[in-house]
């Protein structure tokens, strides 16, 4: 099984430094609603680990989060994609969780859920924490300049081995057209 995990703010949807906290805030980024199809048409499953501290912080709840998330499901659905789970952490840093990123504790709990060894998945991301997670967890790691991307490219802050795309879309066609070479 060919697995990709996403992070979801600044990868499919705008990112918001006031957190996206209900359905109304949650916007696609244009093109990423597609990408996941061609993935999806392309023979990748999706996953999607996020941090979601503004509901550990008390900024929205989890009836909040499930709308915005059937939301982003259905958006997907007119463009032919599917994600297959959302994997979420709802603490905050001072809870010192496991699987807040940059642990990679949401992505062992993906690659338990879904029987897969993470060095064969590819995550892509948009912040410093995401890269430090996929890294932690072995994963091919990809980082996209949209969300909080574009900063962590121009603070120097981008790891060896990692590949920086564009957005989701240019990251996709990446990988599809790899995967046609192999
Ligand atoms: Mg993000
Ligand atoms: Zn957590």
């Amino acid at each position: 099984m060919k697995l990709i995990i996403l992070d979801r703010d600044g990868v499919i949807n705008e990112d918001s430094d006031e957190y996206v906290k209900s359905h109304h805030e949650w916007r696609a980024i244009p093109g990423s609603l597609e990408a996941i199809a061609r993935l999806n048409q392309n023979g990748y499953r999706i996953v999607v680990a996020t941090n979601q501290s503004g509901i550990g912080r008390g900024l929205f709840d989890m009836s909040a989060l499930n709308v915005m998330h059937a939301k982003m499901h259905r958006a997907l659905a007119t463009v032919g994609g599917k994600i297959d789970a959302v994997f979420f952490c709802p603490h905050t840093p001072e809870d010192q969780c496991d699987c807040r990123k940059p642990k990679p504790g949401l992505f062992q709990q993906i690659a338990k859920r879904f029987g897969v060894e993470l060095g064969q998945t590819t995550m892509i991301g948009d912040s410093d924490r995401d890269l430090a997670a996929g890294l932690a967890a072995g994963c091919e790691v990809m980082l996209v300049r949209t969300g909080k991307g574009e900063r962590v490219v121009l603070d120097g802050k981008v790891p060896e081995g990692v590949q920086v795309f564009d957005n989701l879309a240019t990251a996709v066609d990446h990988l599809v057209t790899r995967g046609e070479r192999v």
